[in-house]
This record gives structure tokens, sequence and C-alpha cells, in this order.
């Protein structure tokens, strides 16, 4: 699936103008291999703070594998990813801060099965930021509040929808204060009618100003909530505009073919 030819000839990203945000993330030259497949090739880009970026592309074009790497859930080969002017740590307790620095969304929620919602959301701030549990409680119900699921706090996630339990993965990760959240495909698993749901609070986190990396196929979100779309095709970045250029006038086939496919 997604299979990248080895050597496919390079394409160079057509690139936009930037806001003078200043960058948050700065990624450069980044590569990495499964095996032959090249699935980051050099990868450059920057997320300024309080931007909200997009990443589309076809599956298996390396959209989770950029999502990891920044996260340093995911190694890379060559290139080097800077978050606020530090770079990713290798081990030990920075690596711990960096998790808890940059707050990942997964499509499947990720919640500890047999710790109730409030749990959930309490655990890293005790545990990583050291916060009393009852700060660490109160804190966790304002955030369960936002996002509209303050009654399920004392519930297991398998007694909660997809939606309520997305929206407390989303409470989780805003707990640890993060400097920015990534989000990959966060709504990708769930029924149609709590897509919104989720969405919403998304687009409240991105009115909010938090600085955001979202990999999804919504494009009514994409078009609404983006300050700009990174377009991915077989590892590269080939495309990075903002939405009304990305979606009005795509600048490359792949983009085009995209589109077409897609809307
Ligand atoms: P996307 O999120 O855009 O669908 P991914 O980043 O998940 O793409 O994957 C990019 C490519 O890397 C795909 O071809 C996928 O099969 C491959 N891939 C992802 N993870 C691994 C892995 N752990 N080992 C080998 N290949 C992988
Ligand atoms: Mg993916």
């Amino acid at each position: 699936p997604g299979a990248t030819t080895p050597g496919t000839a390079k394409t160079t990203a057509v690139r936009v103008v930037r806001d003078d945000r200043e960058p948050l993330v700065v990624v450069e030259g980044v590569n990495k291999h499964y095996g032959e497949l090249h699935v980051l090739n050099d990868i450059n880009t920057q997320v300024g703070r309080g931007e909200v970026v997009v990443v589309l592309g076809p599956s298996g074009s390396g959209k989770s594998t950029l999502c990891r790497a920044i996260n340093r859930l995911e190694t890379i080969d060559s290139g080097t990813i800077t978050i606020d002017g530090q770079p990713l740590p290798e081990e030990g307790k920075g690596l711990a801060k960096l998790r808890a620095d940059v707050g990942m969304v997964f499509q499947s929620f990720n919640l500890f099965a047999h710790k109730t919602i409030l749990e959930n959301v309490t655990l890293g701030p005790i545990k990583v930021r050291g916060m009393s549990r009852k700060a660490a409680e109160e804190k966790a119900m304002a955030l369960l509040d936002r996002v509209g699921i303050a009654n399920q706090a004392k519930k297991l996630p398998s007694q909660l929808s997809g939606g309520q339990q997305q929206r407390a993965a989303i409470a989780r990760s805003l707990a640890m204060d993060p400097k920015l959240i990534l989000l990959d495909e966060p709504t990708s698993a769930l029924d149609p009618e709590m897509i919104n749901e989720v969405l919403d609070v998304m687009i409240g986190l991105a009115n909010e100003g938090m600085t955001m990396v979202a990999v999804t196929h919504e494009m009514g979100f994409a078009r609404r909530a983006a300050d700009r779309i990174v377009f991915m095709a077989d590892g590269q970045i080939v495309e990075e505009a903002t939405p009304e250029q990305f979606f009005t006038d795509p600048q490359t086939s792949r983009a085009k073919d995209f589109l077409s496919k897609i809307l």
C-alpha cells in the first residue's frame, strides 16, 4: 500500500510566502527510510507559534511518520527537528518532557482502558509536571468541561462513545499545557455523527491560538481552521499553501489529482 518507488525524481515543493510568526517547530532536511522505502524525503518546513497546519496527502505519503518524528515516536535518519529552538532529546527525562510539551492525539484515542477519564487526564500532570492531585483534578475537570464531557469524568473509556473518548484524549493532551498539539486523523475512527463534536473542539483550540499540526481528511476543517496546508505525496512535501490557494488553485498535478478524488 502506498508504495514509493525508490529513486523517484525529486520535485521541489511549491511554497508560498509565510507569515512572520516566530517558528516553534523547525524541520530541516529530514530523511527517513523503512528499508527501501524513502518514507520522509528531504522534509523542510516550519510551524509558527499559534499556527494551525493541516497536513494532507494520499494514504502512505508519510503524514503519520512526520508527526511521529516531531514527537520522536520515530527516529530520523538525517536532518534536524527543533522545538522552541531545542533539538529533540534522545532519551530519558528530556524525552518525557518533550512528550508533555508536544501533545499527540491519535486516530485510536489511546486512553488507558483501566483508568477513569479523570485519571487519564490527571496522570500526566501529576507524574510528569509534579502537580498535586487536587490541583490536577481541578484542572482536569475544567478541561473536561471545556470539551463537553465533565459528566463522564468517573467513567471508564469503554463506557464513552468514540467522540467522547476522543474529546477526553484532547483534554488529556491539554492538561500538560503543551506547546503544540499533533493530531493524526483524530476523526477517522469515528461514526459520522460524532465527527463534528471533535472538530468543534479542534476549531475552538485553533481560535484560542493553540499551535496545531493536524492530519485530517476533513476538508471543511482544513478550509476553516488551517493557516496553511502542507500537502505530502510519496514522502515529500509537494505543495504548501494557504487553504484558499490550495483548494482553489493547486499548483501541482499531484495536488490537483488528490483534490479531484477527495472533493
Ligand atoms: P500516511 O500517514 O500518510 O498514510 P505513513 O507515514 O503511515 O503514511 O506511512 C508512510 C509509508 O511508510 C507507508 O508506505 C507505510 O506502509 C510505511 N510504513 C509506516 N510505518 C512503517 C513501519 N513501521 N515499517 C515499515 N514501513 C512503514
Ligand atoms: Mg497516517
